[in-house]
């Protein structure tokens, strides 16, 4: 297996951004730049690597904040989140300045994702999942051949996303996590977006909250 990464704490939420690549062509990927920008491009060139992309699975400052800085230095494209999530991405400079990050100015992605599409770094490609209920635009990245699940705030050791936030919906949550995470491979790796990592079969038998 060849497909590698690398997770660095961000934030004073400390967001998983996670670094991805393929060690065998050398593409890089950074996942959900919420911030501290100089850190997550220092332990990118630390590995010989240079980001050819971003991918957001949601709108939150803690995943989203870094990334006009973040453009500033690298001219790359930016998937995602899904276009559901548009009015949390044009709300990140009072929503920065409102948490006290570094205010962020909004910014468009180069491309809004969807159910079905499919996203490569190198020669590993992952299928783009839309699991709305933590934000309305919330999308996973799902890649078979490394079995890995890039979860953002879906899906945690043993709990799920709070859904409290404005446009959260419980029920939404629940019903896709259930109809498309809980049938994949049970020992699919979880990234999630804090926090340690987990295993679908682990969450399946062990999250309080999709039990029956
Ligand atoms: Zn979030
Ligand atoms: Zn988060």
């Amino acid at each position: 297996m060849t497909l590698r990464y690398e997770i660095i704490a961000v934030t004073p939420f400390r967001q998983n951004c996670t670094l991805l690549w393929d060690d065998e062509t050398g593409d890089a990927v950074l996942i959900d730049v919420g911030g501290d920008v100089p850190f997550v491009l220092a332990e990118t060139a630390k590995r010989g690597l240079k980001p050819a992309a971003v991918w957001l699975t949601h709108g939150h400052l803690d995943h989203a904040g870094g990334v006009a800085e973040l453009l500033s230095q690298y001219d790359v494209p930016v998937s995602g989140p899904h276009q559901d999530d548009a009015f949390l991405l044009e709300q990140l400079p009072q929503i920065t300045a409102q948490y006290g990050f570094p205010v962020s100015p909004s910014f468009e992605p180069s491309r809004w994702l969807q159910e079905g599409d499919t996203l490569k770094v190198g020669n590993y490609a992952f299928e783009v999942m839309h699991i709305p209920g933590h934000t309305p635009g919330h999308v996973v990245f799902y890649c078979k051949d490394a079995e890995l699940l890039i979860a953002g705030d879906v899906l945690f050791y043993e709990t799920i996303g709070r859904t409290d936030f404005p446009r959260g919906n419980h029920a939404d949550l629940i019903r896709n996590i259930t109809s498309k995470l809980l049938v994949l491979p049970e020992h699919t790796m979880v990234l999630a977006g804090h926090g340690r990592t987990t295993t679908i079969g682990h969450e399946k038998r062990n999250n309080p909250f999709l039990q029956g």
